[in-house]
C-alpha cells in the first residue's frame, strides 16, 4: 500500500512525501481510513510501530475544514509526559507543514502566559499532559465544548502515572458527540474498561509487538560480583571504556540512581548528563536536543523519562541493573538497533538483582553472553577495596520524610510509579565523591574535564513535592506554601546561567 491511497488531504501526502515516507506502517494503513469515516479506534501499539502519524495524519485532514475559535480547540491529545506530548507537537509542525492550521502545547514547567495567549487565539490542535490541561481548566481560560476529536496516548501509561481519574473528568467535559481515539501498548482491564466507558463501537486495530529483541541489537550482561553502588558504578566505567561508543543511553531504575549515575560519569570524565522528571522542563529539552543533536555522549535516563522518545541511530544501551519489569528491558534495548542498524546493549547484573534478570531472560526467551575482560576486573577489585560510604546522620529520616505523598496525588505521579519519590537526597558530590578518582586511559566516550559551573552538572533542587509535570516545586515549605510564592514565574534557561 502506498500513502496515497489513503485518502488524506493532498498537502498532507506532501508533507508526507517530503518526511521520506512512502509506505504507510501497518498501524497507519489501518487507522487512518478508520479515522477519516469517522469511527472510533482503538490501537494497541507500541511506540517505534508509527502510531503518531496514524493519529495526527487523519487529524489534520479533518481539521482541514473549519476554524478555530477563542478559547475552544477543536481537538485534543493527552499524553503522558511533557517528552511525549512535544515530540507529537513535532509531528505536527512537520506533517502540518503546508496547512494554516494552530497548535498549542499545554506542558508543565512552562508559563501559564504565553499557553493562554495561544489558547485565546484559537488552536485547532490541543496536545497536553493531564495536570496542566486541568490547570488550564480550572482557572476557567479553556473550554472543552468544541473539542470533535479526542486521542488518549499511552493510555496505558496514563494508568501507570495515575492519570485515569484526570482523564475520566476530561472526558465528562468534551462533547459526547466526540470520536475518540485510544493508543496503548498493552490492554490491562483499567484501560479496557475506559475504552468501553468512552468509545463507541471501536474499531480494534493490534499491531504485534516485537516479542524477541531484534537480532541487529547484541545483547551482553555483567554480573557485579557486589551490590556496592560504588562497585556496579566501576563496572559500568570499564564497560563503557571497554566499547567504542558514539553515543548511548545509560538506564537506571530510579531517579536518584539518574542523579547519581550522571554525576559519576562526570566527575569520571565522561559526557554524561540526566533525564528524569524531577528536572526543569527546559533543562530536560535541552538535555535531549544536545543528545538527537550529537553534542552530548551519553543520557542518563529513567524509564519513564525515556519512553516513547524518538531517538534515532542510538549505538550502545547500557542497563545499570535490569528494570524491574521485563517488558521495559525491551524497551530499553530497543533504543538502539533501530531500522536494521547494529547496535549493542550492556546489562549490570549484582546478586541482588539476579532475579530481576531470571525474568528478563525469560521474557525475551534467549541467552545473553557474558560480557567481562581484565578491564572490568581491575576496576571491580579497586573500588571493592574502598571504604563504603557510612550513612549520614538524618539519611533515614529524610528517606521517610520524602515518601510523604502530595497533596494532589494525581498530578503528582510523573515517573513515581516505578520510581521512589524524590528525596532529599545526600549531596551528590558525597555519594559519587566516595569514589576514587582513579586515572582513565583516553576514551571516546569521554569528555574533555567540566568546569565546576558547567551547565550540565548543574540540578535545581526539588523536594520530592509535585513530582508532576507542572515544573519546580518548592523546597522546605512541608504543604504549607504561601500564595505568594505560588506565582507563575518563568522558569531561567540553565543554559544561559554560566
Ligand atoms: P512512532 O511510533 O510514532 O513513535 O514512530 C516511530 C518512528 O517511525 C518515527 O521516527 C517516525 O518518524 C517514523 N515513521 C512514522 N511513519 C513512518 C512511515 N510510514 N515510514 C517510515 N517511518 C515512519
Amino acid at each position: 500500500m502506498i500513502f496515497d491511497e489513503l485518502g488524506l488531504d493532498p498537502r498532507i501526502l506532501e508533507a508526507v512525501k517530503s518526511s521520506g515516507y512512502t509506505e504507510p506502517t501497518p498501524i497507519q494503513a489501518q487507522a487512518i481510513p478508520a479515522v477519516i469515516s469517522g469511527r472510533d479506534v482503538t490501537g494497541i501499539a507500541q511506540t517505534g510501530t508509527g502510531k503518531t502519524a496514524a493519529f495526527v495524519l487523519p487529524m489534520l485532514h479533518k481539521l482541514s475544514q473549519g476554524r478555530a475559535k477563542a478559547r475552544m480547540p477543536r481537538t485534543l491529545i493527552l499524553e503522558p509526559t511533557r517528552e511525549l506530548a512535544a515530540q507529537v507537537a513535532e509531528n505536527f509542525e512537520k506533517y502540518g507543514a503546508n496547512q494554516k492550521l494552530n497548535m498549542a502545547l499545554l506542558i508543565g514547567g512552562v508559563s501559564f502566559g504565553d499557553q493562554d495567549r495561544k489558547i485565546n487565539a484559537g488552536v485547532d490542535v490541543l496536545i497536553a499532559t493531564p495536570g496542566r490541561l486541568m490547570d488550564h481548566f480550572d482557572r476557567g481560560k479553556l473550554l472543552l465544548t468544541g473539542v470533535q476529536m479526542l486521542v488518549i496516548d499511552e493510555a496505558d501509561r496514563m494508568l501507570d502515572m495515575g492519570f485515569i481519574p484526570d482523564i475520566e473528568r476530561i472526558c465528562g467535559m468534551l462533547p459526547k458527540t466526540r470520536q475518540t481515539l485510544l493508543f496503548s501498548a498493552t490492554m490491562p482491564p483499567e484501560i479496557t474498561k475506559l475504552a468501553k466507558q468512552f468509545q463507541k463501537d471501536p474499531e480494534r486495530i493490534e499491531v504485534t509487538r516485537p516479542a524477541q529483541t531484534a537480532e541487529t541489537i547484541t545483547q551482553h550482561v555483567t554480573k557485579s560480583p557486589s551490590d556496592k553502588d560504588e562497585v556496579k558504578r566501576a563496572v559500568l566505567r570499564a564497560i563503557i571504556n571497554s566499547c567504542d561508543v558514539k553515543n548511548g543511553i545509560v538506564f537506571c531504575n530510579r531517579k536518584r540512581e539518574v542523579d547519581i549515575v550522571a554525576k559519576s560519569l562526570n566527575k569520571h570524565g565522561f559526557d554524561a548528563a540526566p533525564i528524569h522528571g524531577d528536572l526543569p522542563q527546559s533543562y530536560r529539552t535541552q538535555t535531549l536536543d544536545r543528545f538527537r543533536n550529537g553534542e552530548l555522549t551519553l543520557l542518563v535516563a529513567s524509564d519513564v523519562a525515556a519512553r516513547g522518545l524518538d531517538i534515532p541511530d542510538v549505538g550502545h544501551v547500557f542497563c545499570y541493573g535490569p528494570p524491574p519489569n521485563s517488558d521495559d528491558y525491551v524497551h530499553r534495548i530497543g533504543r538502539t538497533g533501530r531500522a536494521g542498524r547494529k547496535g549493542e546493549s550492556f546489562t549490570i547484573v549484582s546478586p541482588r538483582d539476579q532475579k530481576l534478570w531470571d525474568s528478563v531472560i525469560k521474557r525475551i526467551g534467549q541467552d545473553v553472553e557474558n560480557f567481562w575482560n581484565d578491564d572490568i576486573a581491575a576496576e571491580v577489585e579497586n573500588a571493592s577495596s574502598r571504604p563504603e560510604r557510612r550513612p549520614r546522620k538524618n539519611d533515614d529520616l529524610k528517606q521517610k520524610r520524602g515518601r510523604g505523598r502530595t497533596r494532589d496525588e494525581s498530578r503528582s505521579r510523573e515517573e513515581t510509579q516505578r520510581d521512589e519519590p524524590h528525596k532529599e537526597e545526600p549531596r551528590q558530590e558525597e555519594q559519587a565523591g566516595s569514589e576514587e578518582q582513579t586515572p582513565q586511559k583516553s576514551r571516546s566516550a569521554k569528555s574533555q574535564p567540566r568546569s565546576r559551573g558547567d551547565s550540565d552538572n548543574r540540578k535545581p533542587r526539588r523536594s520530592s513535592k509535585r513530582d508532576d509535570d507542572q515544573g519546580m516545586a518548592f523546597v522546605g515549605m512541608g504543604e504549607h506554601v504561601p500564595a505568594f510564592l505560588q506565582r507563575e514565574v518563568e522558569i531561567p534557561d540553565l543554559s544561559k546561567d554560566d
